[in-house]
């Protein structure tokens, strides 16, 4: 059939606004949870990132105690020698002990050398450490509020949907069985859309369908200006209309 004569054309399209928009809301509603998720996820990327700071700046903390245990080592070492000194009487022996305290001086130094840079690398840890403490502090403040809002939203949409949907059962039920049977078949094949508005390019005057894009025909052109009809679509099978056929003039 390729053109449909009704009087509910006005009803019909109602309708389909209602499950449009019913459609619109419960895909909405249904992306709430992998929205929700993907903020955590973020988040969870974050404190990741918090945490290996942190064990940067533990480590180097590591470090450098554990070159100052050594140096405290090199010190009783140089104590322990100078004592021993006193104590030979073997040239031998003497020359010995004064390179082992030289050793160990040099050694004492190049561990201070490295306690001073450590100290360096320390603070810029300690630095980089505490402003992804407070990254992530504000991060978890703004992530808890946009959770909570998508919360509200899904709750408030919920709701919405309810009303949305008792209303859409009550205006399908006072439509023609045949018709809507027709238009739930269309929708149903059409991923949702089944009476679609036709468009009309202002820069040339030619019409298209809503619904699959493609150009109409002379004739579909002359059909969507009837009153109380569907023009059927020759490419995808939706019923169109026009907006100043169903609804008037706009002002
Ligand atoms: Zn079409």
């Amino acid at each position: 059939m390729e053109i449909i004569h009704t009087i509910e054309v006005r009803a019909l399209v109602e309708l389909q606004k209602k499950d449009s928009a019913i459609d619109a809301m419960t895909a909405a509603v249904a992306g709430v949870p992998a929205r929700i998720a993907a903020l955590n996820a973020a988040f969870t990327e974050k404190k990741n990132s918090m945490s290996a700071a942190r064990q940067a700046l533990l480590a180097l903390q590591v470090k450098k105690k554990d070159s100052e245990l050594k140096i405290a080592e090199a010190e009783e070492g140089i104590r322990k020698h100078q004592r021993d000194l006193n104590l030979v009487k073997d040239n031998n022996a003497f020359k010995a002990l004064l390179t082992e305290i030289e050793n160990d001086k040099k050694n004492k130094d190049e561990l201070e050398t490295g306690v001073l840079f450590l100290l360096e690398e320390i603070d810029k840890a300690s630095v980089q450490d505490k402003a992804i403490q407070a990254e992530v502090k504000q991060m978890e403040a703004v992530m808890r509020a946009e959770v909570a809002a998508l919360e509200a939203s899904a709750k408030e949409l919920a709701v919405s949907l309810e009303r949305a949907r008792a209303e859409r059962l009550a205006a399908a039920a006072a439509l023609n069985p045949e018709l809507l049977d027709n238009y739930e078949n269309i929708r149903s094949n059409k991923n949702g859309l089944a009476v679609a508005l036709v468009h009309e390019d202002p820069s040339n005057g030619k019409f298209s369908c809503g619904g699959c894009h493609m150009s109409l025909t002379p004739q579909k052109t002359l059909d969507i200006k009837k009153h109380d009809a569907f023009a059927v679509c020759q490419d995808c099978r939706r019923l169109m209309y026009l907006e100043k056929t169903v609804y008037g003039e706009k002002v």
